[in-house]
């Protein structure tokens, strides 16, 4: 089941921004769907962000994208391919260095976190897209620049596809659109007119419809990965997913960069796994950890233990026999379920991660002292997940990355998060072009048990800044706005 794929990653920077600007158009245009990914600056208090409220949780990333920006956009098009078998895709990755005029915070953390990833900020000060944020300013609204591409993102109106989304939709906004508005609620009115096809968020799709052991990006797209790759060498019926990449030649080649991606079974590396990075694709010990955090292993020791405990219920049920049977039903649940609110979901919260440890509450520190008793543990991250409801909460969404390079992160992250989406949508059999209906527009939040829905409410009111550029976007009138709107 091993196999090697490399994945060509675009590398977009002011130099080529205007060379490459029409084969972007094009990729929107022709896609069938896009996913999406950032880096970004950093976040501020994480308190805040996982505020009880969710319109004081809106706030505070919505001032973090005020006083922060987006380092790095990466989008992938994902191209359904009709003449060819089951669910081919071509799929073209970019990833954009980019550069915000204007000042902005950057944590001392996250430039440490950064650039032991492999970021480069000689890059990204020489070469990086500049722009702009909030409202747009004259000429902007023109021409070939970061905001007009973002336009030309939503022109194409395409099912957009991010993995725990929130916060890059609120930076997106601010950074490439608009003034954010002070209301949640006008927040997504916006950004259901501003995607009318549809958004999507695969970490929600992981956990209520996957219902994969963990929901981490990484962990999400090998899980897919592998049970794709199962069911096609099973010659299961139905659908399976299947990849192409363009050959890119001339100028274009100079620009690509081939990103492998192993499917390393086990074969180096310690076999222990480490227990805090298994549930949440977070550790703090980071690339110092003596135990494994190795994907593809996590996800064979979580099969595993699903299968062991399928056997053990197998075996409780036929000797419970026919009477108690509604008791079981929740075994049916995967087996953490509940548990997975939160953490990964690196690039939001990048690098804070030392100082956080530091002051890490005891279920942190107790989840750590798991390393030193793997075996005994590793079965049972149910118990760890209720030992450590806040665990993730508190921990930095730094994803640790052991073993990678790590640039063009956000590019790759996008690729990732498209696959998931991909596979997801075979998995209800409603046709090629439902996508998947139960998930749509709506956005995972960290704590919840319920997502953040994006729609238009009766209540709600579209910003003024968000109507005009509707109006030019699509030269058209839409509903007027009300004037008491925050704009
Ligand atoms: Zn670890």
């Amino acid at each position: 089941m091993s196999s090697l794929l490399v994945v060509p990653v675009i590398d977009v920077q002011s130099n080529n921004f205007k060379e490459l600007w029409p084969a972007m158009v094009l990729a929107f245009k022709t896609s069938s769907f896009i996913a999406l990914d950032t880096e970004l600056s950093g976040l501020g208090a994480r308190k805040a962000l996982l505020a009880e409220s969710i319109e004081d949780r809106y706030k505070a990333i919505c001032h973090a994208a005020r006083t922060r920006s987006v380092l790095s956009l990466g989008l992938a098009c994902y191209k359904k391919l009709d003449d060819k078998v089951d669910r081919t895709y071509q799929v073209q990755v970019y990833n954009l260095t980019l550069l915000c005029a204007e000042e902005y915070v950057i944590e001392p953390q996250s430039v440490k976190f950064l650039v032991q990833h492999g970021f480069d900020f000689n890059k990204q000060y020489a070469q990086g897209v500049p722009y702009d944020k909030g409202n747009d300013k004259g000429g902007e609204a023109q021409g070939v620049n970061m905001r007009t591409l973002f336009v030309e993102l939503l022109r194409a109106n395409k099912p957009l596809v991010l993995h725990n989304g929130l916060i890059d939709l609120i930076f997106l906004y601010q950074c490439f659109y608009a003034q954010l508005p002070d209301k949640l609620g006008t927040f997504t009115a916006d950004l259901s007119q501003m995607f009318p096809a549809g958004i999507y968020d695969t970490k929600y799709a992981t956990e209520y419809e996957l219902r994969f052991t963990a929901s981490y990006l990484e962990y999400a797209y090998k899980k897919c990965k592998l049970d794709n790759s199962r069911s096609i060498a099973a010659a299961q019926d139905g659908p399976h997913v299947f990849l192409e990449f363009c050959n890119y030649t001339g100028s274009m080649q100079s620009y690509v960069d081939y990103r492998p991606c192993t499917d390393c079974h086990g074969c180096d590396g310690p076999l222990n796994i480490c227990v805090q990075f298994s549930a949440y694709g977070w550790c703090p010990s980071g690339s110092h950890c003596p135990m494994s955090h190795d994907t593809d292993l996590i996800i064979r020791q979580d099969e595993k233990c699903k299968e062991d405990k399928r056997q053990k219920r197998k075996r409780r049920k036929k000797k419970k026999a026919a009477k108690q049977e509604g008791e079981e039903e929740n075994d049916e649940m995967p087996l953490d379920k509940k548990a997975h609110m939160e953490n990964e979901d690196g690039k939001k919260i990048l690098g804070t991660f030392t100082a956080h440890v530091e002051e890490k509450p005891s279920d942190v520190a107790s989840a750590a002292e798991s390393h030193t008793e793997p075996r005994k543990n590793e079965c049972d991250s149910t118990q760890m997940h209720k030992a450590a409801p806040d665990a993730r909460d508190q921990a930095p969404k730094t994803s640790e990355r052991k073993a990678e390079g790590g640039t063009h992160r956000a590019g790759f992250d996008a690729f990732m998060t498209g696959y998931i989406f991909a596979f997801a949508t075979i998995q209800n059999d409603e046709g090629p072009e439902s996508w998947i209906p139960v998930c749509a527009n709506k956005l995972y939040l960290s704590g919840k048990s319920v997502p953040l829905h994006v729609a238009k409410s009766t209540f709600s009111k579209s910003s003024r800044a968000h109507v005009t550029k509707m109006e030019h976007i699509w030269r058209k009138r839409l509903p007027k706005a009300d004037g008491n709107s925050p704009l």
